[in-house]
């Protein structure tokens, strides 16, 4: 009996996770660059390895036992083990779902039984040696009693060795330059256990096609300093046709900054770009780290503060994931919620959109600001509020500059209730991760402020949502100027009241959410270049 309710609770928590087969257009790629990525995939099953090995210490033992045995119970542990890479639900506060076994909180990057206090004694008492211990790229572990920094390139070391000569192999295909000396610098540097020279090769990657991350980033798997990172790998193509998309909204930049609805004594009028150049790909294969639990739509790399001083950082998103969720995730979402004279409008083209306007977005309106008569920063004035209030902005002025470029007609009118319904159900979608992430609260502070107004309607009787057309525009540029207006005067008390009063799980968000909480949270990526086209 046990074992069944086992088996069951493990059956629902699969099925949190739609299937989604993410494709790549192969025939672009001509036959270097399909070597290139021969080999990059190869590369990935070595990343997904390291990072087993990073996450837990027991991963590999506990995979080889459940891929041995028969039992149905252990085929969807099996399962669900290969989605959190480990025994442990990454949705559910890193619970077991084998057995009474706890992740310890530094994951396998220090002794199972390391403690907080052990490791800062230590750093104490042998302060010449915390530069090594903090290193993101050293393993901690224990020598006769005592703790010692072993670097990446030794702990790892064959592993690290067979990707460097899969790298330098795949670099003699590299037509570009670029690419080529990415690959070659790549490889070094994960002999070097320092990867600067390659990140600052990575800002500087100009092949028209392949655009790949590969190498230790992420500090986040390890939970008790946030010090070591996680290795990880993004294998992609360039989407062609959303680049150009792109450039065309970078050249309205200024002309957007202008338009903002903001009193122009707080306009800067001088455009300072995007705040980091921005990519559109397709996945190909992603491993390790990222890979985990639930499936990143974009990435901004790298993290290293020296790079960024000199290069900046870049953003690259991911269309076909954008695509995958939009169809198992936002659509189920929408035909529950959505009135179903407005559900014809929810579309693809008007969520991709918008993702890429609110990227956008984020680098106009003010970021250097005056405040009684002095120079200072709006991250530094509104604290603790900022990234909440960033993120609202970057959403009302995503729906804000994208009317305007329909004003422009850069797109046709009819394209505009796209937007506004497609929103109103992503929405539903952003806030389930928790209303008190950034973007959780960002989007519920849009969504209870625009109901509020009527710019939105909730119909009790058959419990749907829809978009009031004549008050949507008017209603947007009035919260737009709010938010932008708290940001350009750095006002952190009004910041506060803003928050308080709308960024919350109100009741009627709370009943919405009701209506949704058997729609997968968020999808399991089946590979085309693991599973071929004919699946
Ligand atoms: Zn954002």
């Amino acid at each position: 009996m046990k074992e069944q309710n086992e088996i069951n609770s493990l059956k629902s928590k699969i099925s949190q996770y739609a299937n989604a087969y993410i494709t790549y257009d192969e025939t672009a790629l001509d036959s270097n660059r399909r070597k290139i990525v021969e080999l990059f995939y190869r590369a990935g099953k070595i990343i997904d390895t390291l990072f087993l090995k990073q996450a837990y210490s027991k991963n590999l033992e506990i995979l080889a036992e459940l891929k041995k045995s028969q039992k149905e119970l252990d085929k969807l542990r099996l399962k669900y083990f290969e989605i959190n890479f480990g025994p442990f639900d990454r949705f559910d506060d890193d619970k077991p779902f084998i057995g009474d076994l706890q992740k310890p909180m530094g994951a396998n990057f220090y002794p199972d039984d390391m403690t907080r206090e052990e490791f800062e004694n230590f750093i104490k008492n042998n302060p010449e040696k915390e530069q090594d211990f903090k290193s993101e790229f050293t393993m901690i572990r224990r020598q006769n009693g005592n703790l010692i920094a072993i670097p990446y390139s030794e702990f790892y070391k064959k592993e690290l060795t067979e990707l460097n000569r899969i790298l330098v192999e795949a670099s003699a295909f590299a037509e570009d330059q670029t690419l080529k000396n990415y690959l070659i610098k790549r490889a070094e540097d994960f002999l070097k256990n320092d990867y600067y020279e390659s990140d600052i090769a990575w800002m500087d990657l100009q092949d028209p096609l392949i655009e790949i991350v590969i190498g230790p980033y992420e500090v986040y798997e390890e939970k008790l300093f946030n010090y070591k990172a996680a290795f990880e790998m993004f294998l992609t193509i360039v989407d062609k046709e959303e680049t150009n998309k792109l450039k065309l909204f970078e050249s309205y930049l200024p002309a957007i900054e202008k338009n903002l609805p903001l009193a122009d004594k707080y306009k800067k009028f001088g455009s300072r770009g995007l705040e980091s150049p921005i990519k559109v790909v397709n996945l190909i294969y992603s491993a390790g780290d990222t890979k985990a639990g639930s499936q990143t739509l974009a990435f901004n790399l790298p993290n290293d503060e020296r790079v960024r001083k000199v290069k900046g950082s870049k953003k690259v998103m991911m269309k076909n994931i954008h695509e995958a969720k939009f169809e198992k995730i936002l659509k189920p979402i929408a035909q529950k919620i959505i009135d179903s004279s407005q559900l014809p409008l929810v579309a693809f083209e008007a969520f991709f959109n918008h993702t890429l306007m609110h990227e956008i977005s984020h680098g106009v309106g003010p970021g250097i600001i005056q405040k009684n008569w002095k120079t200072t920063e709006v991250k530094k004035e509104l604290k603790e509020t900022y990234s909440k209030i960033k993120e609202c902005k970057a959403d009302i002025l995503g729906m804000y500059n994208n009317a305007f470029l329909i004003d422009k007609n850069v797109y046709p009118k009819e394209f505009e209730k796209n937007i506004y319904v497609t929103f109103l159900a992503g929405i539903f979608r952003s806030s389930r991760f928790g209303i008190n992430s950034a973007h959780g609260a960002g989007n519920a502070i849009i969504f209870n402020y625009l109901l509020e107004k009527g710019a939105y309607f909730y119909d009790e009787k058959n419990q749907r949502l829809s978009v009031n057309f004549d008050k949507i525009r008017e209603t947007i540029r009035e919260l737009a100027n709010l938010i932008l207006t708290v940001q350009a005067e750095g006002n952190y008390e009004a910041a506060k009241i803003i928050i308080d009063k709308y960024g919350v799980e109100s009741e009627t968000m709370k009943k919405i959410q009701k209506k949704i909480v058997d729609i997968p949270i968020d999808i399991k990526p089946i590979f085309q270049i693991e599973k071929g086209s004919n699946l």
